[in-house]
């Protein structure tokens, strides 16, 4: 299929490219890398009349560095992230998350901010960042503000995004010391997961994180998955199968028994390698 006939603009500024969306009334959308929307136009799942084309806008190319936190601008791509081109607040676990999305190809075009303003359950950047506990900038007809990427993200294909407003980039903290694992299952290579986990655990003190990605709604933090690991150092296989089920029960509560099996994977393994580092 080929998408309907639009209009493309590719404004210099960031307020042009806010305007335009504002006076679009809802029928323009922002496009980045292109790699999700471009196929979602294609197939008609959703009708845009206007692409604002939001690549080049110097505010969302920014990459900041300020000892406390790394700001990486919506408009870097995942390849930037997986050939450490940026500086890397998460002790590498960035790079390893960008090289396992989908295909090389897609890696040169897709981006960060793409990723977590669209919002797809299964995505592997709005989990990351939130067990990275990142916050997200965002601009718009109103100015700026700040949330944290779990604020963020709200269920599949929803975000508190306003109509107008753009991602600009995220702020993540930087941590002295810290142990991270990841696992995804899927069912061919470079396809989205049925199941991701990804687990966060600083030496600052600050409680373990665990979030899981892949279920019918969004990425989530699983609270009882984080306090069994603040109060275990040794994992018990049968007892942390138990609470990762019960976190289900709220983050997952229509799953079937293929993807339990597999959240459950997912979380089990991305500790343990937390766990062995
Ligand atoms: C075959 C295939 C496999 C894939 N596999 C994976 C995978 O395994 N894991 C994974 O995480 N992703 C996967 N993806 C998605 C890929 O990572 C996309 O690049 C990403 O989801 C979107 O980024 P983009 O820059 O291309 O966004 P675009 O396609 O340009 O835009 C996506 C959406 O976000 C909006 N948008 C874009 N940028 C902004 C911004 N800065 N502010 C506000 N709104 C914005 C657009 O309006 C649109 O609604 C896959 C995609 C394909 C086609």
């Amino acid at each position: 299929m080929k998408p309907a006939a639009f209009e493309y603009s590719r404004p210099d500024t960031l307020s042009d490219a806010i305007r335009l969306l504002a006076e679009a009334d809802g029928s323009a959308a922002p496009i980045c890398g292109g790699q999700s929307l471009l196929v979602l136009m294609g197939l008609r799942l959703t009708m845009i009349e206007r692409l604002v084309d939001i690549s080049r806008l110097p505010e969302l190319g920014e990459i900041r560095d300020d000892g406390r936190d790394v700001f990486i601008g919506a408009s870097t791509t995942h390849a930037a992230i997986e050939d450490g081109l940026i500086p890397d607040p998460s002790a590498g676990l960035m790079p390893r998350i960008a090289g396992k999305i989908a295909y090389r190809a897609i890696r040169n075009l897709g981006t960060i901010g793409g990723s977590v303003a669209l919002a797809d359950p299964a995505a592997d950047w709005p989990a990351c960042l939130i067990a990275l506990d990142a916050e997200v900038s965002i601009a718009g007809p109103d100015g700026q503000r700040q949330a944290s990427v779990a604020d963020f993200v709200t269920g599949a294909y929803e975000t508190i995004l306003a109509p107008a407003e753009i991602v600009l980039g995220f702020h993540i903290p930087r941590c002295a010391s810290m142990r991270w694992g990841t696992s995804k299952v899927s069912r061919k290579s470079g396809a989205f997961a049925d199941s991701m986990a990804v687990f966060v655990e600083a030496d600052d003190g600050a409680a373990p994180r665990a979030v899981l990605a892949g279920t019918s709604s969004h990425a989530c933090l699983l609270p009882g998955v984080g306090r069994y690991a603040s109060e275990h150092r040794t994992l018990d296989k049968v007892e942390l199968r138990a609470v990762i089920l019960q976190d289900l029960t709220d983050v997952a509560p229509d799953a079937d028994d293929y993807q339990r099996r597999c959240h459950v994977a997912t979380v089990s393994r991305a500790m343990a390698e937390a766990r062995q580092s």
